[in-house]
């Protein structure tokens, strides 16, 4: 049996930030996914300079494809709002396996089946793996959460949201993020995050129970979208959308058990206004590792359950860096620090 003191199950960002962190500080950790790395993982990509920060990312080191948007554009009906703060897209396919591998961590493939407590404080799985330690970081149907939490914080169902969406290599001319919301009545909203490089990755995402309730279908308001894309930023574009669903920031009650914890997806900590669960991933796991490292408490009162905060905060730090309270302009360089291979147009 192969024994270590911390296992992670699953090595998307909530697994390979606790792994990160554990093993800067020198702990035996193993990580398993089902997937072998680089897996394919349906996301827009876009991520939060929290992001950048927490994991100490230099973008201007970062060898994959990264965009940094200076401003998102937001529409409501014929409404179009341009809210200028700082974003970026990376490709998960890339940033995922970039992010386990700078972990330092060993990863095998396993597809995770069964967990038991081994009577000595640790855990057995599927009478291969023995720990001291367990990270629950293997998203929505993550087996740590099945088995050692799904009774005590029973998912919401009113929290459930469900997506299509495709990452196609198009020669996109707006390199501008564009969300969507409440298009043809739709409880969620859709949209386009070019990439670097000539990717582009569009989506519908809606809360399920909500949709259901007003008789309406995801694939509508995906042919809606696919419709109005062709017609403005992405003419003769082909998609064949895939489906996921993941869960919205509810109550979580108990996201530790003993020396097990439950990070990220597995806990369902995306935001309850835009379903970003990246930052949340990566924050839960890197507290889930200090907890560990620090036998400290384990507590998610600093993973944030909503994307606006994140907005304000950099609304204000560009406002803050163009000079606007000196009353004066200064020229703006992308906020997170020089991006690599911006292509976004200047100010
Ligand atoms: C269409 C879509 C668009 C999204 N867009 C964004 C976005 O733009 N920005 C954003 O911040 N968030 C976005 N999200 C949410 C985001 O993708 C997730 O919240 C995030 O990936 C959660 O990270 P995680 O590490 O918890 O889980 P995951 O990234 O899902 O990683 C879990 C890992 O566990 C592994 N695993 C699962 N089961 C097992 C098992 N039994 N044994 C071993 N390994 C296992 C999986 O293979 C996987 O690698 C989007 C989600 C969807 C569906």
């Amino acid at each position: 049996m192969r024994s270590c003191e911390v296992l992670i199950v699953g090595g998307g960002p909530a697994g390979s930030s606790a792994a990160w962190k554990l093993r800067r500080a020198g702990a035996d950790v193993l990580v398993l996914d089902r997937e072998r790395f680089p897996r394919l993982k349906l996301c827009a990509g876009w991520i939060t300079p929290e992001v950048v920060r927490d994991l100490e990312i230099d973008l201007s080191a970062y060898p994959h494809r990264l965009l940094t948007f200076p401003r998102l554009r937001v529409h409501f009906g014929r409404w179009q709002l341009p809210i200028a703060c700082v974003q970026h897209s990376i490709r998960r396919f890339e940033f995922d396996a970039w992010l386990l591998e700078r972990s330092g961590a060993p990863v095998e493939q396993h597809n995770v089946r069964h967990i038991e407590a081994d009577g000595d404080g640790g855990y057995v799985l599927d009478g291969e793996y023995r720990c001291r330690y367990l990270i629950g970081a293997g998203g929505t149907r993550c087996p740590v959460y099945r088995e050692l939490f799904r009774e005590l914080n029973p998912r919401a169902g009113e929290l459930q949201i469900v997506t299509l969406e495709h990452e196609i290599q198009y020669d996109w001319q707006d390199s501008d993020c564009h969300l969507w919301f409440c298009e043809g009545g739709l409880p969620g909203y859709s949209w386009y995050v070019p990439k670097e490089h000539g990717w582009l990755n569009v989506g519908v995402g809606a809360i399920a129970e909500r949709m259901k309730r007003r008789g309406q279908d995801i694939r509508s308001h995906w042919a809606h979208l696919a419709t109005q894309l062709d017609r403005s930023l992405a003419p003769g574009a082909h998609y064949e959308p895939t489906g996921y669903s993941y869960y919205l920031r509810g109550r979580v009650e108990v996201v530790r058990r003993d020396g097990a914890f439950i990070t990220g997806d597995a806990a369902g900590l995306a935001t309850r206004d835009l379903g970003e669960g990246i930052g949340p991933a990566v924050r839960s796991g890197l507290l889930a590792a200090e907890a560990i490292l620090a036998g400290k408490h384990y507590q998610l009162e600093d993973v944030t359950g909503l994307s606006i905060g994140s907005i304000a905060r950099s609304m204000l730090d560009r406002i803050a860096q163009a000079g606007a309270f000196h009353g004066r302009r200064q020229r703006y360089h992308g906020g997170g620090g020089p991006a690599h291979g911006v292509r976004h147009r200047d100010q």
